[in-house]
């Protein structure tokens, strides 16, 4: 088959398309897909590169996020049939700590996933467990099946799971535009959240209103928390989604109502931000670190995709072969929505 892999780390000129032998059924609960189209994730960029400090065996498969069909099962496989279409959960665990055993393979210290320690998605097959092939949802296609899983399974764990967002409450995006941040804008709409998101870019801000926002902050031209204030008669918000963090981090606090939650998957401009330790002890306000998600929040999702039938929002699609320059096209920032690249023939 073909596929693309790095043989050492460094930049995208590092990206090697070509030939390798098809993945087999190694054990009885062994699955092989037939990719019919991966989605690009920052992480790719990281192992790629080498900035995650893991060791991962050479030559290897990037890729974290895909989408296709059932092509083979192992014969201890009751869950999936050939055939079947499936959308990939990519972390597998050792079956045996106390995450492993309630569901929460992710958190598990001997985690793989898909595209780190496991050959990934940019290829034309792959091998996944069983329990790691999750029903298609209905109404998508290849590439929104290809495009959702890693980004809409860390939204809801952040929104749903960790900081229990209520339909009738107010959120707060900060930087709305990132794959994570617009998604959380489309759940938390379809949930009845009232929204207002911030960002530098009033063409971002425009997009997100088409998306569902009711407000947009240009934080580069207003204190947003000020405006928060102005917009919710001084109450502030129920809950803030802040993965910038950095210099806004007090802004994003500030902008919170009494008993108000913060959750946060990450901090683009700095990872030591001043916390306003007396506010958030006379408010009440609770912080929440949220990252990935379990199969029983996948589960969740799935279920409440297709009820609310939200698509993702796709950027552009590459031939697997381009896969170094749909990387640079993630690294320049220019898209908006998820990067796919075309897996099958
Ligand atoms: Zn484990």
């Amino acid at each position: 088959m073909k596929a693309i892999r790095i043989h050492a780390h460094g930049g995208a000129d590092q990206l090697r398309y070509e030939d390798v032998e098809e993945p087999r059924i190694a054990s009885p609960n062994d699955v092989i897909v037939k990719l019919q189209a991966a989605a690009l994730n920052h992480i790719d960029i990281w192992v790629r590169m080498g900035a995650t400090g893991m060791q991962i065996p050479m030559p290897h498969i990037l890729g974290a996020d895909g989408a296709g069909v059932v092509a083979e099962v192992g014969n201890g496989v009751k869950s999936v049939r050939t055939g079947d279409k499936v959308c990939l959960y990519s972390f597998t665990g050792c079956g045996e700590c106390e995450f492993c055993l309630s569901d929460r393979d992710f958190m598990c210290i001997r985690v793989r996933s898909l595209g780190e320690r496991l050959d990934g998605t940019y290829a034309e097959y792959v091998r996944v467990a069983a329990e790691n092939c999750f029903p298609f949802p209905s109404y998508m296609t290849f590439d929104e099946g290809a495009a959702f899983p890693l980004v809409f399974l860390t939204l809801w764990r952040m929104l749903v799971t960790n900081a229990r967002l209520q339909p009738g409450e107010s959120l707060l995006i900060i930087g709305i535009g990132g794959g994570v941040a617009s998604a959380a804008l489309q759940v938390a709409k379809q949930m009845g959240a009232r929204i207002i998101v911030t960002s530098g870019n009033d063409e971002k801000l425009e997009r997100a209103r088409a998306l569902g926002a009711d407000h947009g902050i240009n934080h580069r031209r207003r204190n947003f928390a000020e405006e928060v204030r102005n917009l919710t008669d001084n109450r502030g918000v129920d809950v803030v989604l802040d993965s910038v963090a950095g210099e806004v981090w007090q802004k994003s606090l500030a902008s919170l109502a009494h008993g108000g939650r913060l959750v946060t998957c990450g901090a683009t401009a700095g990872g030591e931000p001043n916390d306003d330790l007396k506010r958030m002890i006379s408010r009440e306000l609770k912080i929440y670190g949220s990252t990935l998600g379990s199969r029983e929040d996948f589960r969740q999702l799935l279920s409440f995709l297709e009820v609310s039938k939200i698509r993702p929002i796709l950027d552009r699609k590459f031939p697997l072969r381009e896969a170094a320059a749909a990387q640079q096209r993630m690294e320049e920032a220019r898209q908006f929505g998820k990067i796919l690249l075309q897996t099958s023939k």
